[in-house]
């Protein structure tokens, strides 16, 4: 069965207990994943008895994508190298780190990797999504910055 969910129950039984997994072909709830999902390799290394630490690596999967500049859709190939995150069943212990970096270890002593997976693919976008012709045509970007400049300065003219 395909899933993201990892039992890490013999994990906790000791501290600096590591396993390594390869994952392929996951597809998980989210909107803009296209099949076959998302390929993955991870370690796992338990910090102690009630806590996991996962090292993501070489997360690859293709998303739609629509240009924010000629609004075409298009597929995009994203990979992540490298995402690390903290699975605990202790969160008390992480009460000073950002909430978004630290998962949960469930009643059942799984882990479930779909939302730090989103995560890790989502930190990939750019500020501006532009499908592949347009990346192509950026020199034409260099014009547009060029007029917006050009405005502001003249904004600053009247201002005085
Ligand atoms: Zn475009």
């Amino acid at each position: 069965m395909k899933n993201t969910k990892i039992k890490v129950a013999d994990l906790l039984k000791e501290t600096s207990k590591e396993d390594s997994m390869q994952f392929e072909e996951v597809m998980i709830t989210l909107s803009w994943l296209r099949e076959p999902g998302i390929k993955w390799d991870i370690h796992l290394t338990s910090f102690n008895q009630d806590t996991i630490e996962a090292k993501l690596t070489n997360i690859t999967c293709d998303r739609d994508q629509s240009c924010e500049k000629c609004n075409k859709e298009f597929i995009k190939s994203v990979r992540c190298d490298y995402y690390e995150t903290t699975f605990t069943n202790n969160p008390d212990a992480f009460e000073d780190e950002p909430e978004d970096e630290i998962f949960p270890i469930d009643d059942n002593l799984n882990i479930d990797l779909g939302e730090s997976l989103r995560q890790a693919i989502e930190i990939q976008q750019p500020i501006t999504i532009l499908c592949y012709d347009c990346i192509n045509q950026e020199p034409s970007d260099d014009d547009d910055n060029e007029q917006e400049e050009y405005f502001e300065s003249s904004g600053n003219i009247t201002f005085h």
